[in-house]
Order: C-alpha cells, then sequence, then structure tokens
C-alpha cells in the first residue's frame, strides 16, 4: 500500500505528488493524457508562484514579466511588479519540468483515468492501487468531486453550498451568467514584459508573452450555459466554451490587440474551459482530499490560480504528512481565502453596469491603487508566506552569529544530519547588523511560525 494516490497529474497534482515526497511519503500520480499535458490558460504566472514552484525545485523556461498593464479603448495603466518577477510560461513546458521533477524524485505516473474509489478501513482504492489517501486534483470537472456528491447523505453539496451562498469560501454567490475561457498562441515577438488585459464592456483579452516568438491570448467572457458536450476522455466538455469561429468573434471585440497581433500565424489551436465557476463544500472526505481547481474555483480574470493551487499543494502535503488530514480544510480556507474573496470583489465590480467600464479609467487616475492591487495579487494572494526566517551562520560547533532575515521564501532545503536544514545563499538575505560576508556557505535558518 501507499501514502498517497494523486488523482490527476495538472500543476497542482504533481506539485502535490512533490510535495509528498519531499516529505518521506509514498505516491503515485494517475493522469490519462499523454505528457506535456496543454490546457486553456493564460499561463502567467505571478512572481510569488515562481518562488513556490522554486520551492518545489521547478524553475520552467519562460518569459520573465515584469507587471501587469490595463488597457481599454482610450485609457492604459502599468502597475509593475514591486518584488520579483512573474513567468510566462506554456503549459507544456510547466507540466513538462514538473514531470521531470517528480520523475527525479521516482515519482510513478500511471496513465490511467480513475472513474471512482472504494472506501476500506484505514485505506481507499482506485484503479487497482490502495492508498492511505486519496487526493483528488483533476480540475474544474474533477470526477472524484462529482462521486462524492453523489455519495453524500445530504445530496448534491455543491448546489446546496452555492444556494445558501456559503460557498464553502465565505464569498457571497455571484448571480452572473458562467464565464468561459478560449486561449490561442500567435508567432510574433512579444512587444512588452507585461500582462496585458485588454478591457471590454464583454469580455477581456488576457496577452501573455510565453517564449521570444509566442504570445499567448486568452479571452474570459460571460455567456448562457450550454449542453455539456460530451465528455471522452474525463477531462471536462472542453468545447462548451466555444469555437475557432466564437473566438475569432469574440477576439474582434479588441481592435487595438488585433493591430498589435497584425495577422500573427497562429502557434496553437483554440482551446476552452468553463464553466468557471464551481463551488465546493468541504474539501476533506475522510481519506479523500479535493486540491486544485477541484477544491474549488472562480475565476481567472485575476490570475493566481496557479499559485493558489500551489500553496493548498504545500499545505495538503503537510497535513498528510502529519497524518492529520481533518486539519487541511482550515489549511485550505487560510491558503485560498484571500484569494477567493478578492477574485470574487473585482469579478463584483466588473458585472456592475456603471462601475465595470470605469475600471481601467479608475486604474488610470489612481496608479497607486491599482499598483496596490496588482502587487496583492501578486504576492500574497498566491499564499506567499511572509518570512520570518532569522538567519544565523557559524560552522558546528562554534557560536552562530545573527546575521539577518530572509525576506523572501527558502530556495532550497537538503538532508542534513537525518532530517533537512534551509540552505540559502548569497543574495537571499537581507541583512540586518550582521557582515554577510561572514554568512559564508554555512548559514542556518530558524523558522519562527
Ligand atoms: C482561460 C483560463 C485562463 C487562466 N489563466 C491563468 C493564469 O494566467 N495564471 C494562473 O495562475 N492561472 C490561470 N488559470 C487557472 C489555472 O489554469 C488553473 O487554476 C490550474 O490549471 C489548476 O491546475 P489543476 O492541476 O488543479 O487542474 P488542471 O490543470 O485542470 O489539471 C487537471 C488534470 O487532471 C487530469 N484528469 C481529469 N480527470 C481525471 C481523472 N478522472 N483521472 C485522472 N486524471 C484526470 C487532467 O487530464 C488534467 O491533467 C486560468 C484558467 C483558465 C480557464
Amino acid at each position: 500500500m501507499i501514502d498517497v494516490l494523486v488523482v490527476g497529474g495538472g500543476p497542482v497534482g504533481l506539485a502535490t505528488a512533490i510535495r509528498c515526497a519531499q516529505h518521506g511519503l509514498s505516491v503515485t500520480v494517475a493522469e490519462p493524457r499523454t505528457a506535456p499535458v496543454d490546457k486553456a490558460c493564460g499561463e502567467g504566472v505571478l512572481p510569488a508562484a515562481v518562488r513556490r514552484l522554486a520551492e518545489l525545485g521547478v524553475v520552467p523556461d519562460g518569459h520573465p514579466l515584469h507587471g501587469i498593464r490595463y488597457l481599454d479603448a482610450r485609457h492604459r495603466a502599468d502597475a509593475p511588479f514591486r518584488r520579483g518577477h512573474g513567468l510566462g510560461v506554456r503549459r507544456t513546458v510547466l507540466h513538462a519540468a514538473l514531470a521531470e521533477r517528480a520523475a527525479a524524485l521516482w515519482i510513478t505516473v500511471i496513465p490511467q483515468r480513475v472513474s471512482g474509489f472504494d472506501r476500506h478501513a484505514g485505506h481507499v482504492a482506485a484503479s487497482g492501487i490502495e492508498a492511505r489517501y486519496l487526493v483528488a486534483a483533476d480540475g474544474l470537472h474533477s470526477t472524484i468531486r462529482r462521486a462524492l456528491e453523489r455519495e453524500s447523505p445530504a445530496g448534491n453539496e455543491r448546489g446546496k453550498s452555492a444556494r445558501s451562498g456559503a460557498a464553502g469560501n465565505g464569498a457571497p454567490r455571484n448571480p452572473a451568467p458562467p464565464r468561459y475561457g478560449l486561449r490561442r498562441h500567435y508567432h510574433v515577438p512579444p512587444w512588452t514584459d507585461m500582462v496585458e488585459v485588454y478591457w471590454s464592456a464583454s469580455a477581456e483579452a488576457y496577452v501573455t508573452p510565453v517564449s521570444p516568438d509566442t504570445v499567448g491570448v486568452a479571452l474570459l467572457f460571460a455567456k448562457p450555459p450550454r449542453t455539456a458536450a460530451p465528455d471522452p476522455d474525463g477531462t471536462g466538455p472542453r468545447d462548451e466554451a466555444g469555437t475557432d469561429g466564437d473566438y475569432d468573434a469574440r477576439l474582434a471585440a479588441f481592435p487595438a490587440l488585433l493591430d498589435r497581433l497584425g495577422g500573427a500565424p497562429w502557434a496553437s489551436a483554440v482551446r476552452g474551459a468553463g464553466p468557471l465557476r464551481h463551488d465546493v463544500a468541504r474539501r476533506v472526505h475522510g481519506r479523500v482530499l479535493l486540491v486544485g481547481d477541484a477544491s474549488g474555483y472562480l475565476d481567472a480574470l485575476t490570475g493566481e490560480g496557479i499559485g493558489v493551487g500551489l500553496a493548498q499543494a504545500d499545505a495538503l502535503a503537510r497535513c498528510l504528512a502529519a497524518d492529520r488530514a481533518q486539519e487541511y480544510e482550515r489549511a485550505w480556507r487560510r491558503v485560498s481565502g484571500p484569494a477567493w474573496r478578492f477574485t470574487a470583489g473585482v469579478l463584483w465590480s466588473r458585472n456592475q453596469p456603471l462601475l465595470g467600464p470605469r475600471i481601467v479609467p479608475a486604474a488610470q487616475r489612481l496608479p497607486w491603487l491599482m499598483s496596490a492591487l496588482v502587487n496583492y495579487a501578486a504576492q500574497a494572494l498566491a499564499g506567499q508566506r511572509r518570512s520570518r526566517a532569522v538567519i544565523t551562520a557559524g560552522r558546528p560547533g562554534a557560536p552562530s552569529v545573527n546575521v539577518g532575515r530572509c525576506d523572501r521564501s527558502p530556495p532550497r532545503r537538503e538532508a542534513h544530519r537525518g532530517s533537512s536544514r534551509t540552505v540559502f545563499r548569497e543574495g537571499d538575505i537581507r541583512c540586518g547588523p550582521g557582515d554577510p560576508s561572514r554568512t559564508g556557505h554555512l548559514i542556518l535558518a530558524r523558522r519562527r511560525r
């Protein structure tokens, strides 16, 4: 029997598996799609999420991002990131980097779609694998979540929570029509190192540079739901969001962006996702737990989905390693609640007939406010822990010297005499009164929580 079976090998599933392995748990991932897995996504990874990836040992190739720019027909507002940089990274590249890291940790990935599970005393069985815990990281249209909803004696918890407005996240219910996303890539050199968000009355277009000759353009919009399309491989009703024709028609609402693209050739096919919003009442069902989009999702317009998912993965792995699965629900709310409330607030403003069209003009007039909000999303919403590491330096046996504080997440942990220690390198440390040159290579951190 293994410790953890992760269902779904998207970014959050792989991150959960990596974190579990780093905690010494045995873990297997079930992912039916052939690597590297692609998905409709804006592909902007915010600075805190870049740091979280680095903590996992994952440094994907991408295009550095230095801020977010909002534009409408007549206004423009730039908000540079104050700390660190983000990354525009193709989903296939991100997936390949995570998969490579998982392979380096000897994590097995089985090419299977999991359609259900059986509970036993002390373990869960699925796809012929017995595990102490089953983690569902199978995305927006999670099969495991639907199975849990069917087995719940109270009936459909998702529907119940959505009707009550609780959403399991403390956020009010949004009565607006469901939102969807479509994306395509273009062969064109990026014209900026910012994510550009073009704003129209009914949609937003997110332009993310992902390589020296490619940009991705993701469209987010509201529309009445269509009957769910067939779901042959369990990865969700992908064409429900729209077709190539729908994409072109919606892109036409952004003439300035069309000018920028200048008829550049396509670099990928259109992919869609949605409806985006999924309210989930709870994430812990005994030994079955939900993480990532499967654990509840609101909208992509604030662009922190991957970062929040990585924070959830970290929290979940800690709970499983401590054999305290029930504590994950609280941990999930702690790392996901701020992002949910922030996104709900922006979405609400966006949907107000009077307020929505004034957002970009206001951002141009109040750059300090825009900058504060963007940097809140870039840092805090991805579950970035404020570091309280006190840095001490010294050789074994000698008294250690307090040299300062680390104001970014520890970049690396390594094995040390049967346990692990955090290793900082030059440049990681904001120094206090001590002299950084005294830190040498043997710098140990005592984390205060
Ligand atoms: C249009 C759009 C734009 C976005 N833009 C951004 C952005 O710019 N920045 C950002 O941070 N986030 C963005 N997001 C959000 C981000 O894409 C998601 O939050 C993220 O992909 C969640 O990862 P995940 O691993 O939970 O789910 P997914 O990426 O959906 O992965 C789920 C995996 O589970 C597998 N699976 C499904 N069913 C089964 C099954 N039954 N058995 C086994 N495996 C299964 C699938 O094959 C898939 O690989 C965007 C989302 C959308 C829709």
